[in-house]
């Protein structure tokens, strides 16, 4: 059964290549009763998993595919707090206390990720140096004041850099106007953040299952009834925690979000003169471009970027282009370099802008669109739906529980998304 599947045919994924061994081998060839069965082996699923273990839960996890195929896999591993959008934003759409509560809820989430890989000594490259969300011009420094005063408001740690610091942060002659720095952000190994989960949930008891794709779950005497292969669970509740990455068993979160690629750039390691000369202390930085550009250097001295966009067909050759001009354009020490590794990933976008978890039926759980910030989100919506199915009790859940939910117009609004950002990646000049 192999281990990790690319996207598509022509990637090789730097995260694949550096990945701990799997401790998920097995696929479902039993019958099983549980108290709980989660679909869907990235964060969520394996955040479930694992607090549901700790609260003394029986708990199955049933992957399609293998632990972190979805985005858990592929992400830039960037551990960032909140969402997207600011907390006054979230307040609007939510209504003041629910807003709120969503706000606390996601604001210490880098810490509970650091928490849990300390507590179960987890080999995930977790560098707590911080993040910056770094202005790529002047003009995008007045958002980032706005943004910065609202997250202190909230009581997030972060603080406004002028552009000496972000230049010296990222030691590029392009970001040279300021940012916003978060100290109690992170960079991971997504990937081994995810095997690392499966690995202390089942340590913790949990039985976790690959190329186990549910295929049906029906209601059969008050207990829910999953079939996959040649095996079946029965379980008391359900967690759906396919995501994005939803397929055609799980087609009422496959609706709930629209599909929108992200790609990664990565090098060989850096020489050591070449490493020292960018991002010297590390920090993980996304830009204020809009065609946002991530950058960060893992442990081993490798540059990995990422963007919007599918690295698929001719349309690679081009992104992987772009990829390179920008690279050169934000770090001239680097003129010159091969990309070494390529991959993508898709994220779940809603029309909010703010992940929804759904109830499907009775007992059954759906969180998904995470709009591309979901190593913190997941992890921290998996510990909060394990608490409320404990303890039966949904008041404390600080994110709204809806009912079945679907985005309109999924199709053409993930090809705009698509082709968009194409179209920018072929007139860019740099
Ligand atoms: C390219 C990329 C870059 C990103 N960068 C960042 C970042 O830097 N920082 C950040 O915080 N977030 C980032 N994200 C977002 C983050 O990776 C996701 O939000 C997060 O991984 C979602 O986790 P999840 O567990 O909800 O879903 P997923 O990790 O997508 O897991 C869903 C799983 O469900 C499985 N599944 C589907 N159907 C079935 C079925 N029928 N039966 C069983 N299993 C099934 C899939 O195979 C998949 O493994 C990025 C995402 C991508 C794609």
């Amino acid at each position: 059964m192999p281990d990790y599947l690319p996207q598509d045919t022509a990637e090789n994924s730097l995260w694949g290549a550096s990945a701990i061994a799997n401790p998920v081998r097995e696929q479902l060839r039993e019958s099983l009763q549980v108290d709980v069965l989660v679909v869907g082996g990235g964060y969520t699923g394996l955040s479930s998993a694992l607090h549901l273990a700790e609260r003394g839960v029986s708990v199955v996890l049933l992957e399609a595919k293998s632990i972190g195929f979805g985005g858990s896999g592929r992400n830039a591993g960037l551990v960032n707090a909140g969402v997207w959008q600011n907390p006054a934003y979230v307040r609007k759409q939510l209504g003041e206390e629910p807003g709120n509560r969503f706000n606390l809820a996601l604001r210490d989430s880098p810490a509970l990720v650091s928490d849990l890989v300390e507590c179960y000594d987890m080999s995930c490259d977790l560098q707590q140096t911080g993040t910056v969300h770094i202005a790529h011009r002047g003009g995008a420094m007045k958002y980032l004041e706005d943004r910065c005063q609202q997250l202190q408001d909230l009581g997030s740690a972060v603080e406004l850099i002028d552009g000496e610091s972000a230049r010296e942060i990222s030691a590029s002659p392009v970001y040279r106007h300021g940012g916003i720095h978060d100290p109690g952000a992170a960079t991971i190994h997504p990937l081994n953040y995810a095997r690392s989960l499966a690995r202390a949930s089942q340590d913790l008891g949990a039985r976790l299952f690959q190329a186990s794709a549910i295929e049906t779950l029906t209601r059969q005497n008050d207990r829910w009834f999953a079939t996959s292969g040649s095996g079946e669970v029965s379980a008391e509740q359900v967690i759906i925690a396919t995501n994005a990455y939803a397929d055609n068993n799980s087609q009422q979160v496959h609706g709930s979000t629209v599909p929108v690629f992200i790609f990664h750039c990565a090098t060989e390691p850096l020489s050591a003169e070449v490493a020292a000369s960018i991002i010297p202390r590390r920090h993980g930085l996304w830009d204020t471009q809009a065609l946002l550009t991530s950058s960060r250097i893992d442990s081993a001295g490798r540059l990995v970027m990422s963007s919007a966009g599918r690295l698929r067909g001719s349309q690679r050759a081009i992104r992987e282009n772009w990829m390179a001009r920008t690279r050169d354009w934000l770090y001239p020490q680097t003129r010159g370099l091969d990309w070494a590794y390529r991959w993508s990933g898709q994220i779940g976008v809603t029309s909010s802008k703010l992940p929804r978890v759904q109830l499907l039926a009775p007992g059954v759980f759906a969180p998904a669109g995470y709009n591309g910030r979901g190593i913190g989100t997941g992890s921290v919506i998996g510990k909060h739906l394990a608490d409320t199915i404990v303890s039966g009790n949904r008041d404390d859940f600080p994110f709204p529980i809806e009912a079945l939910y679907r985005e309109k117009w999924r199709r053409p609004r993930a090809a705009y998304y698509s082709y968009g950002s194409l179209a920018l990646q072929i007139g860019q000049r740099r």
